[in-house]
């Protein structure tokens, strides 16, 4: 893995059509010491792009600027608040025009997750989910991924707080853009740049097994999620086209693999979908696959969409199947559903700003 702030300077070199951060250094004739100053002032103290950074003369500043160095790569188009004010719900534009969303959940002064995307679009189209529908565009960049933190970061910073957890929970597949996200992860984490712990971290994966035991060989107290949602491939193939090209069983055994090499848990996002997947049936079913594991289940109420055919499971149905894999030993918790009035599902902002892209075929 190479090192954070090589990372971001190759690609603020390349938006700016150098080769990498060597080149770019040389163009403008910055000593080593140099480029550590600007990686500093963009990931440490926020800085939007160099103009405000006072370590650097007056002169470089200019020609720097004057060049085109930007050190935010989205640009937010449109920051709903949610009315209770807990939930901000950002759409970005990157520099193609193409835009993703991200969302900062204030959680009572003690927790501010940010959830952030890492693709724009997404190739595989879970029927319930406003992004799988409108199809795959392209792979963020690690800044472009980033950048949304560092956005959200700075609104916080002004209010005296940070950002503690950071969920890649947004647009996207991250797992389908595995290099990327991994750079992501070492520039969030880098102690002399934005700083925030791998524990902070969570990745969530629609499943896919290869890169679920790549995950696991990294070595990164990072957490794990999987988008699971149902208890076999009877009830999962109905909305999720990923679970032809891996089984049920393929992937719990990758996520078997994963706890036994890894000691860490991995929690299991489940959907509450009415009459699909949240029968008491389908809670034994899960039940009997989750005990006795290093598992915890979440049960997501479902955030309806303009364009998907499903309806949320009613409160009393969520907390009758949560009953059922409690009452098995299986540890569950019911997920405190933010943002409902400002769309805060994933893809719903920008579903509701852009026409679809084109299906993926991947
Ligand atoms: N591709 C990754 C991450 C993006 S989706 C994954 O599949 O995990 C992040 C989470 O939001 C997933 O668990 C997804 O199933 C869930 N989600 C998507 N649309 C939703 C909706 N309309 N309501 C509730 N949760 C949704």
């Amino acid at each position: 893995m190479r090192k954070a702030q090589d990372i971001w300077i190759d690609a603020k070199a390349a938006r700016l059509g150098y080769a990498d951060g060597a080149a770019f250094a040389e163009a403008f004739g910055l000593k080593p010491y140099r480029i550590g100053q600007l990686y500093h002032a963009a990931m440490r103290e926020l800085h939007g792009d160099p103009s405000t950074v006072t370590t650097l003369s007056a002169q470089t500043r200019e020609a720097l600027v004057g060049a085109g160095l930007q050190f935010d790569s989205v640009a937010p188009v449109v920051v709903e608040r949610s009315s209770d004010k807990q939930t901000s719900k950002g759409l970005f534009r990157l520099h193609d025009g193409k835009e993703v969303e991200a969302v900062l959940m204030e959680h009572n002064k003690d927790r501010n997750t940010v959830c952030i995307s890492s693709q724009a679009g997404c190739a595989f189209a879970c029927a319930f989910c406003s992004t799988g529908q409108a199809g795959y565009s392209r792979n963020l960049t690690a800044d472009e991924i980033v950048d949304q933190a560092r956005y959200f970061a700075r609104e916080l910073r002004a209010k005296g707080e940070k950002i503690t957890n950071i969920v890649f929970m947004g647009m996207g597949e991250p797992f389908h853009n595995y290099d990327a996200v991994m750079e992501a992860v070492a520039l969030l984490n880098d102690p002399k740049g934005f700083g925030l712990g791998h524990r902070h971290i969570t990745i969530s994966t629609v499943g896919l097994v290869e890169k679920i035991d790549q995950f696991a060989d990294e070595g990164i107290q990072v957490n794990l999620a999987i988008s699971l949602h149902a208890p076999n491939d009877a009830v999962r193939s109905q909305f999720m086209p990923v679970s032809k090209k891996y089984s049920t069983g393929q992937l719990l055994a990758a996520c078997e693999r994963y706890t036994a090499r890894t000691r860490r848990k991995v929690f299991f996002e489940y959907i509450m979908l009415a009459d699909v997947n949240d029968s008491d049936e389908c809670a034994i079913a899960l039940a009997a696959k989750m005990r006795g594991h290093l598992y915890h289940v979440n049960l997501i109420p479902y955030n309806s969409t303009p364009d998907a055919a499903f309806t949320g499971s009613s409160d009393a149905r969520i907390w009758a199947f949560a009953k059922i894999l409690e009452e098995a030993n299986v540890p569950t918790t019911v997920r405190y559903n933010m943002g409902r009035d400002i769309a805060a599902a994933c893809g719903q902002l920008r579903a509701q700003t852009q026409p679809k892209a084109q299906n993926a075929t991947s």
